[in-house]
């Protein structure tokens, strides 16, 4: 199956497919190819009750599946669709690498299927970034509304990226979240305009190296025919999109905090100004929004605002549509999220800062802190982190199994920042943290959690984390109320 072609062009007919995984992208695939007719095998490491009873599900269907065994191919394999996260070095793709057989993920699958149900395929704005890809997304998609288009935040998040081109909805444009993994799978996408973020060291053990992450999500770049849009802060961005082999006429479009030069978009006075998509952008820029439009007004998400917008002027969003979209987003839970005010203190969620980068963009969005952090640090090292903040600290209270390293950051780098070591892991430790913080506190101040740690020590993920903190603050809120 050459790389160019799409699904109406594959006849699915009697071909052998593995899919990888059961699971959220595993199960649909299967059925879907299934249903045009392939022969399809799921392969599946657990074989726990709930894989059996999947099984069960698609074996009734008519589709085999193995379970227990997800490094053996099956001898007739004539492609691969496997689960994004699979890493790809496991036994299963080598075996398919010697065999000449084509690897597909989720993605991809998607992108080939896409105008397979007879409708003409949507143009895919892609987004992908170390972190603010679901933000940037969800204002983009609200951007894309706002100016009338039917579109949906689709990829890792939302719906599917399969029922989105598959299913009964007919869409102008998809505003796609794409991860590396998934980038990784995906080698013949073809977005309209893709934006990459930021780039900061983040699953390095799976794709191997820094090198090896930056190339896969460089990958998003590939065959762009009206923008790539870099941030300008983040020269290993710009440098991916000089990489990238784009269509001709596609135009590198940088966004900036500051005043935006030729073919970029930034910030003047107070304001968002694009100063790529306009007649002349020697002399011109169109006024797109406020930075109060952006919500929250944070210096990172301010970005993820541009980012967006970049996206959808080159897909020929009016300005207008800019500022309504951006005024109507709301952004999802756990990510800087005001929680309430108590005794003149601001107390803020960002439970969703599960890495160091995160954590860095949301402590330089305050002025005075006490910083809740810790928990599972993924081989992380705090010290550039903590020196950066030292300035900004009032205090900090630390939770979680990895809390030591970033007390021996701060007693580095910010010795005289009183820290508050908490030695639990139980449930009740948030309350306490949050009572601890609020004692550090003084008017004026915030008190973040930015944990800058996985949270799987103490919480089941990163929203029951950030709900133990908003209910521990909002308890204390109804106590001096
Ligand atoms: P992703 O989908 O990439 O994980 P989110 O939009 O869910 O990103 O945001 C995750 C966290 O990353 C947020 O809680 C915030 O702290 C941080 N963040 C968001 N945007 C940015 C950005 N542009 N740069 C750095 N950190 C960011």
């Amino acid at each position: 199956m050459g790389s160019q072609e799409v699904s109406s062009t594959v006849d699915w007919q009697g071909k052998h497919v593995t899919v990888a995984g059961l699971g959220v992208s595993g199960i649909p695939a299967a059925r879907a190819l299934h249903e045009r007719g392939a022969l399809v095998t799921v392969v599946n490491d657990g074989d726990d009750e709930r894989a059996r009873a999947q099984a069960a599900e698609l074996e009734a269907l008519g589709i085999t599946v193995r379970l227990g065994d997800g490094a053996t191919l099956p001898p007739s394999t004539e492609l691969v669709v496997t689960a994004p996260g699979w890493q790809p070095d496991k036994p299963l793709f080598l075996a398919a690498a010697e065999a000449g057989v084509p690897v597909w993920g989720d993605v991809e699958l998607a992108w080939r299927l896409r105008g397979d149900n007879g409708r003409k395929p949507a143009p895919w704005l892609a987004v992908t970034g170390t972190n603010g890809k679901t933000t940037t997304v969800r204002m983009l998609a609200s951007i894309l509304e706002a100016a009338g288009l039917r579109t949906a935040a689709v990829g890792n998040i939302g719906v599917s990226l399969l029922d989105a081109v598959l299913g009964e909805t007919e869409y102008d444009v998809l505003a796609v979240e794409l991860s590396s993994y998934q980038l990784h799978w995906a080698p013949s996408l073809r977005a309209h305009s893709a934006a990459v973020l930021n780039l900061a060291p983040d699953h390095l053990d799976w794709h191997g190296s820094m090198a090896a992450y930056a190339a896969d999500k460089g990958r998003v770049y590939e065959g762009n025919t009206v923008a790539c849009v870099y941030n300008a802060a983040d020269p290993a961005t710009e440098d991916l999109v000089r990489e990238a082999d784009v269509e001709e006429g596609c135009r590198a479009i940088g966004f900036t905090l500051g005043a935006p030069g030729p073919s970029q978009l930034g910030v003047v006075d107070g304001i968002l100004v694009d100063r790529a998509f306009v007649a002349n952008r020697q002399k011109q820029a169109q006024e797109l929004a406020e930075v109060s439009d952006v919500n929250p007004p944070a210096p990172h998400n301010i970005a993820n605002a541009l980012a967006a917008a970049a996206l959808a002027r080159a897909f020929g969003v009016e300005p207008a549509a800019v500022r309504d979209g951006l005024r109507a987003f709301r952004p999802d839970p756990h990510r800087i999220e005001h929680v309430a005010d108590i005794d003149e203190v601001a107390y803020v969620d960002d439970s969703k800062a599960t890495n160091t980068h995160a954590t860095e963009a949301s402590l330089a969005a305050y002025d005075s802190i006490v910083w809740i952090a810790g928990g599972l640090a993924k081989g992380a090292t705090f010290d550039e982190l903590v020196t950066g903040a030292a300035k900004r600290l009032r205090g900090v209270v630390l939770i979680g199994s990895d809390r030591a390293l970033i007390r021996e950051a701060l007693t580095r780098h910010a010795p005289e920042v009183p820290v508050v070591d908490l030695d639990r892991t139980d449930t009740g430790a948030m309350s306490e943290a949050v009572a601890r913080a609020a004692e550090l506190a003084r008017p004026g101040d915030t008190v973040l959690l930015a944990p800058a740690c996985a949270s799987m020590d103490m919480f089941t993920n990163y929203n029951k984390r950030g709900e133990a903190f908003a209910d521990a603050v909002r308890a204390r809120a109804d106590e001096s109320a």
